[in-house]
């Protein structure tokens, strides 16, 4: 194996894929797809790219960085970002068609107000139950009046309402989505006609039904990966689109009784040939792992010795012939026989989300 000492490999048909089927799944007239984050750390623009190959026709983000940056790229596709800086200046989001979810009745102020050349177009997030970033159902009668007559002046268009779930169970949606109809009957009530409606992101638009209405908005399962605690990515029929590899920068030999890494929390109780894998915490390997995680080297798995350091872990390779140079595997796609995002998660008490988006700037993203 040759290449970037440390990788990403990111299949970008596997995205594709994965969008074409959880928007078959859904059934939804649009389906967006969310590559905040650097597109879960697969790359936000080969992300972009791949998504609405595979049929997506709006793309979602964070902020408004996040949209100038896939912009500039080049990336066209309807748009949409919805988590802002208190300060937030909108006029060149607007300007490149970038849709701007409205939280608040001063940021539904602050986009009319733009100065932007480009009609705005706003989404408004309402708050449902998560507690977080919506408008609240207090406001909703007058920001949606106000909205009304901004629209009626030619300030602004009102595309869309949206919220978010918050998977606690299936009462809780169901609450969150009655109150998510009483804020669509209250914005209809003020004189707005949202074309896009959403409520659901993976999780909904594959288990609640009536939290589809016109548009899905796919994170997690468009990287391939699930969820939900009880369902894998493959029962879904998703593949992983990341693999984390490396290559084994030393081995050695200890003998029984050596420490290995900070701390000594592991000594060899034999003589043991240890493989030593450059990736760490830095490039986000969760340090948390250490103690139970695996990597696949020369056709099998190993376990994770002592505690997983800033650059680097040490795997306890056995009697398998591993050389230095060999390609280590720590996570990708499970149907391959490495571990998969899902189990690291395990391993270090998170879950898959938290993995793949923390990956590192210094692992290279290879497209494939
Ligand atoms: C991140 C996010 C999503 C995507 O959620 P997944 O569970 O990854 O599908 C959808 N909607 C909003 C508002 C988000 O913040």
């Amino acid at each position: 194996m040759s290449g970037p000492l440390r990788e990403a490999v990111v299949d970008l048909g596997a995205i594709s894929a994965n969008v074409a089927r959880l928007r078959a799944v859904a059934g939804t007239p649009h389906a967006m797809v969310v590559v905040k984050a650097n597109g879960y750390g697969h790359g936000a623009v080969a992300a972009a790219e791949a998504a609405l190959a595979g049929g997506a026709d709006w793309l979602g983000v964070a902020d408004l960085a996040e949209a100038l940056v896939l912009r500039a790229e080049g990336i066209r596709a309807p748009m949409l970002a919805w988590l802002h800086d208190p300060e937030a200046d909108f006029r060149a989001a607007i300007d490149v068609g970038v849709d701007i979810g409205v939280s608040t009745p001063a940021q539904l102020e602050a986009v009319a107000s733009s100065g932007a050349r480009a009609r705005p177009h706003v989404q408004f997030k309402v708050e449902t139950g998560l507690s977080r970033n919506g408008l609240a159902p207090e406001d909703w009668p007058a920001v949606f009046r106000r909205a009304a007559e901004l629209e009626r002046s030619g300030a602004l268009a009102v595309r869309g309402v949206m919220s978010h779930l918050s998977n606690a169970s299936p009462e809780d949606d169901a609450d969150a989505l009655e109150s998510f109809r009483s804020a669509l009957a209250l914005a209809e009530e003020a004189g707005l006609r949202p074309e896009l409606r959403h409520l659901a992101a993976t999780a909904g638009a594959i288990r609640r039904p009536a939290a589809r209405f016109d548009l899905v908005r796919l994170g997690i399962g468009a990287y391939g990966l699930s969820p939900f605690a009880d369902e894998a990515g493959d029962d879904l029929g998703l593949r992983p689109a990341m693999t984390l590899r490396t290559r084994v920068a030393a081995v050695r030999t200890v003998a029984a009784g050596a420490g290995v890494s900070y701390d000594y929390t592991w000594r060899a109780p034999a003589a043991t040939r240890l493989a030593l894998v450059p990736l760490g915490y830095a490039d986000g390997v969760p340090r948390a792992a250490s103690g139970s995680a695996e990597v696949w080297i020369a056709g099998a798995r190993h376990p994770v010795r002592g505690r997983i350091a800033m650059d680097q872990l040490v795997v306890d390779v056995g009697d398998t012939p591993v050389a230095v140079g060999d390609e280590a595997v720590l996570f990708g796609d499970p149907a391959a026989g490495v571990p998969s995002a899902d189990e690291w998660a395990e391993w270090a008490g998170t879950i898959n989300y938290e993995i793949v988006t923390r990956i590192g700037p210094r692992v290279q993203r290879t497209p494939r």
